[in-house]
């Protein structure tokens, strides 16, 4: 909910931007500390989700560690201050040049996604005279219920190695002797809103866990991904239930004394604690259809366009509170861009529109500014924090 306050301040800056509630990101951020606290679980915050410097900022100071999908990002991670030590680095595709410098960064982990990868791992930290430690990624075949584009543990994926490659990789690890495993990783998707999913998962971790403890290795870190949700329709001050979910956890994971638990969340994280603000430029009236045209497109929020991702859309300028007889229209609201994906909702129903009125397309904290592209060549999305205001 935006108040008068926030709505009259909007109107005084240049649109379109993303507005980051830093208030509302803190207080996410101590409730999955403090729901992890009592089982000592381990937090990486996934950078993919928003590797926006000022966020990266608050999620180090609560103590979270970092998990990184490029070197870039674990680049970023360690400029901002995360501790090496708390690093880890996952990706089907990671290069030769993208190794070697987290190599040299002395990052915690890295999580091996293909055989190959593990002899390409192994040969560039025997070059440097260093051992690099390594969780295998498994693809446990596990259902996400999401998105087809956003499910990544089932067998027709490409994320990770499958179960029936394991004993190839077990023997792959036996002889690289520049390769230290510490443990075994999974990811099976995002936006996982039906608990239930990681309760299969936990099962599943259990037994690829017991397999590489029967074959003399020593499993030191369970590392179960990311993935929780949120709720894309309430975004009012929804924190995620992190209780919940790490109770699941707590409950279904067969966890040794030896062992750690390693989470990498991202969406949960940060999701709700930004909108994207944006003005209305044109109403187009049609026979069939009303058109609401912003000044924001794909080009600044992707995800409705490249998983047909619902946002909640407000016209905060008609708001109840500032224009309480307003008529209900339906609009398709969609963004300048010369294509027609470039939709951020169809029919949706708004308070009559007007050039010129603010629009908030809420839970854009994550996978928003990140994904934002220069197609169009369009100018580069700002960032306003709620601390400015
Ligand atoms: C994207 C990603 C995450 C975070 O996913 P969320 O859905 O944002 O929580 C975690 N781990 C890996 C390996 C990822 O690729």
């Amino acid at each position: 909910m935006f108040a008068d306050k926030d709505i009259s301040k909007f109107n005084n800056i240049e649109t379109p931007f993303y507005y980051y509630d830093t208030d509302l990101l803190q207080k996410t951020l101590r409730s999955c500390a403090d729901a992890a606290k009592p089982y000592h679980f381990h937090i990486h915050y996934a950078l993919k989700a928003n590797f926006n410097s000022v966020l990266l900022a608050h999620i180090k100071t609560i103590g979270f560690g970092a998990d990184c999908v490029s070197a870039g990002e674990v680049r970023r991670a360690v400029e901002v201050g995360f501790d090496h030590k708390k690093i880890v680095f996952a990706g089907v595709g990671k290069s030769d040049k993208e190794i070697n410098e987290a190599l040299d960064l002395d990052i915690f982990c890295f999580n091996v996604e293909s055989i190959q990868e593990l002899e390409v791992l192994n040969d560039l930290a025997r070059a440097k005279g260093k051992t690099a430690q390594v969780a295998i990624r498994i693809n446990p075949n596990v259902d996400a219920h999401t998105h087809h584009n956003i499910t990544t543990g089932l067998d027709e994926n490409k994320f990770g190695i499958n179960s029936w490659d394991l004993p190839e990789c077990a023997e792959m690890l036996r002889i690289c002797s520049n390769l230290e495993f510490i443990g075994i990783h999974f990811h099976i998707g995002s936006q996982i809103t039906n608990l239930d999913v990681y309760k299969n998962l936990c099962i599943r971790v259990n037994e690829f866990s017991a397999w590489f403890e029967d074959r003399g290795f020593n499993v030191k870190v369970l590392n179960v991904g990311g993935g929780l949700g949120i709720d894309y329709y309430n975004p009012d001050h929804q924190i995620p239930d992190f209780e919940a979910y790490f109770e699941i956890f707590n409950n279904f994971l067969e966890v040794k004394p030896n062992q750690e638990v390693h989470f990498e969340l991202g969406r949960a994280l940060v999701g709700q604690s930004a909108s994207l603000i944006t003005k209305a430029l044109y109403i187009k009236k049609g026979k069939k259809k009303n058109f609401v045209v912003l000044d924001a497109g794909m080009t600044e929020l992707m995800r409705p366009a490249l998983y047909q991702a619902y946002h909640k859309i407000e016209n905060l300028s008609q708001s109840k509170i500032v224009n309480p007889k307003s008529s209900i229209v339906k609009y398709d609201i969609v963004g300048p861009i010369c294509e027609s994906t470039d939709c951020f909702g169809k029919e949706v129903e708004q308070p009559e529109t007007f050039r010129g009125d603010i629009f908030a397309i809420r839970s854009t904290g994550a996978y928003g500014e990140v994904m934002a592209s220069k197609y169009n060549l369009r100018d580069e999305i700002r960032a306003v924090y709620s601390t400015e205001m």
